[in-house]
């Protein structure tokens, strides 16, 4: 078998895995259930399934369109009327599958139809030779052939070991040019559809964090939090994930000495209602093949 089968065949392996692990947690986003205790369920599936999270597992609720996570002692609850992404990476030795949908618990039909439609017609278009660009200007008429704006500053990225943003960038609006698409190219695509202004912004609550830099640590809690992560190699974590008291002072020393980045919940304006939906896919002669599915 040579070297690539191997690498494509672990993207396969890690593909299977989040799709199925996806649909459970999905399955436990429900009225009345606490969002830690299904944030907590999925992870645990991708552990005893034998592999890794890529990520800590996003669960971002109606303007919130991304890097939501439970939170320490976490007490939210689904409820009627939300809009629920939830997004998972697993991994298999380093390579990445990433994969989200939206879970409606309300009345939001034809938004999350939005996203799911506009991930499939581009997805459809992916061969060699189509720019990315392409595959923005389709997700972009999709969603606002639904009556909804893109969200134009998040976008689908490009896959490596141990690297989750890679090229290349996969734009959610309409764009000339960009990146040629070559066989054997891993990404994720990963429309978002908004009813609010089609932009996110950074929310002041931070969850997830990488590490960036290795610098010595003195603090007690900043030397806790980089033992929990250093296995991460780079990959994102959850301050949930880290044990003992003091966390929080820990990882704000960690981000202004430049260790870690944070990467703080991104939502659109108050009211509004995301969608999301994604998948990864390996660019193969004649179009791709998409892992997640
Ligand atoms: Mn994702
Ligand atoms: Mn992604």
């Amino acid at each position: 078998m040579s070297m690539d089968d191997e690498v494509f065949d672990a993207y396969r392996e890690a593909g299977a895995l989040a799709r199925k692990v996806l649909r459970h947690g999905a399955g436990l986003v429900k009225e009345g259930t606490t969002l830690l205790d299904m944030v907590e369920e999925t992870e645990q599936m991708v552990i005893e399934e034998g592999a890794l999270l890529a990520f800590p597992l996003n669960v971002s609720s109606n303007d919130a369109a991304a890097h939501d996570t439970a939170m320490p002692g976490d007490e939210r609850v689904f409820a009627r009327g939300d809009l629920i992404k939830v997004d998972l990476g697993v991994h298999v030795d380093g390579y990445i599958a990433d994969t989200a949908m939206t879970v409606d618990l309300g009345n939001h039909g034809q938004l999350v139809e939005a996203s799911r439609a506009a991930l499939e017609a581009a997805i459809g278009a992916v061969r060699p030779g189509v720019a990315t660009g392409e595959l923005g200007t389709i997700i972009q008429a999709v969603i606002e052939e639904h009556g909804y704006k893109p969200v134009g500053n998040l976008t689908g990225h490009g896959l490596d070991r141990y690297d989750l943003h890679g090229k290349p960038m996969i734009p959610n609006i309409a764009m000339n040019g960009g990146t040629i698409l070559e066989e054997g190219m891993v990404f994720a695509i990963e429309p978002f559809a908004t009813t609010g202004s089609g932009k996110v912004a950074e929310a002041s609550r931070v969850e997830i964090y990488k590490q960036i830099a290795a610098r010595p640590a003195r603090l007690p809690s900043a030397r806790r939090i980089l033992e929990t992560v250093r296995p991460r190699r780079g990959l994102p974590f959850s301050r949930r994930w880290v044990p003992g008291d003091k966390v929080e002072i820990g990882l704000s020393t960690l981000v202004r000495n430049g260790t870690l980045h944070p990467f703080p919940v991104l939502h659109d304006i108050p009211g509004s209602f995301v969608s999301q939906n994604e998948h990864t896919m390996i660019v193969t002669a004649d179009g791709c093949e998409v892992t997640t599915r």
